[in-house]
C-alpha cells in the first residue's frame, strides 16, 4: 500500500506543487487548506495517514493547534511542520506541540523528500508496534437497511427485489462497506475507486452518491447510510441505530473556522 500523506497548506500553488512531487515519489496525498478540515479528518481516523505535513499560518485554526489536537488523539503519527516562520521560538513551539521535524520555507525539495522518507520509516515502526484496525477486505456479502448485496455474484436486493447496479456503483459501495464508519474524502474515492488523482471530477462522485442513495435509502433526501460530511466527503453507516459512539453533530451544517 502506498504511504498516505495528509498535507495541510493554504497556499494553493505550493500545495499543488507538494502534491505533484509527493505523488511522483509514489505517495498518496490528501490535500486540505484549513486546520479545521485537517482536524476533522484526523478525528475521524488518524490511522488513515502515515504522515502529516503541516503549515503553521493557516486561516482560522493554526498549525500549532492542529498538532496539539492530533497529539491528544494520536501520539505516534509523524508530523513535519513546513513553515515560513524561521525563528528559533517558532521551531521550539512546534516541537513542544508534538511535531517531529521542522522545515523552513522556502525549502529544498530533495531535503523535504529525504525528511519525508525518514518520518515514514519511523511510521512503519509505529505500525508494526500498534496494528491499526484491519479493514475487512474479504467482504463478499453485506446487508444494511433494507438491502442485501453480494459482491461476488453482483446480486443486489432491496426489500427482496432485485436491483441493478453498474460495476462502478458496486465498487463504490464496496469501498464504503469496507471503510464503514470512517469519513472518506471525495478525493480518496477518486483515487481508490476510480483510480484517478487530481482535483477534477469530484462532482461525478457526488452523482454516484445520489444514485446510491436513490437505490438504498428509504428517504434519499435524509440519508441514514450514505452521510455527507460537510467540507470533507462521505461516511457510510451500515447500522445507524448502533452508531451512537459517533458524534452526530458531524452531520450538521455547522460553520467552520
Ligand atoms: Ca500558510
Amino acid at each position: 500500500m502506498k504511504p498516505r500523506i495528509l498535507v495541510v497548506e493554504d497556499e494553493t500553488h505550493l500545495a499543488q506543487g507538494l502534491k505533484y512531487n509527493l505523488e511522483a515519489e509514489g505517495y498518496k496525498v490528501t490535500l486540505v487548506d484549513s486546520g479545521t478540515t485537517a482536524v476533522k479528518l484526523l478525528e475521524s481516523d488518524s490511522h488513515a495517514y502515515d504522515l502529516l505535513i503541516l503549515d503553521l499560518m493557516l486561516p482560522g485554526m493554526s498549525g500549532y493547534s492542529v498538532c496539539e489536537r492530533l497529539r491528544e488523539l494520536d501520539d505516534a503519527l509523524p508530523v513535519l511542520i513546513l513553515s515560513a516562520r524561521s525563528l528559533a521560538e517558532d521551531r521550539t513551539r512546534g516541537f513542544d506541540v508534538g511535531a517531529n521535524q521542522y522545515l523552513t520555507k522556502p525549502f529544498d525539495l530533495d531535503e523535504l523528500l529525504a525528511r519525508v522518507r525518514n518520518l515514514l520509516r519511523l511510521n512503519a515502526r509505529r505500525d508494526a508496534a500498534i496494528k491499526p484496525k484491519p479493514l475487512s477486505t474479504k467482504v463478499t456479502e453485506v446487508s444494511f437497511g433494507r438491502a442485501v448485496v453480494n459482491f461476488e455474484t453482483y446480486q443486489v436486493t432491496v426489500d427482496g427485489r432485485d436491483v441493478k447496479l453498474t460495476h462502478k456503483e458496486l465498487s463504490l459501495l464496496r469501498y464504503f462497506v469496507e471503510n464503514q464508519g470512517r469519513v472518506i474524502s471525495r478525493q480518496e474515492l477518486l483515487t481508490e475507486v476510480w483510480d484517478v488523482s487530481g482535483e477534477m471530477q469530484t462532482r461525478s462522485v457526488d452523482q454516484f452518491l445520489l444514485r446510491l442513495r436513490k437505490t438504498f435509502e428509504t428517504d434519499p433526501a435524509n440519508p441514514k447510510h450514505f452521510l455527507t460530511i460537510r467540507d470533507v466527503g462521505y461516511r457510510f453507516v451500515a447500522n445507524p441505530s448502533e452508531s451512537t459512539d459517533l458524534d452526530p453533530s458531524a452531520e450538521t451544517d455547522r460553520k467552520t473556522g
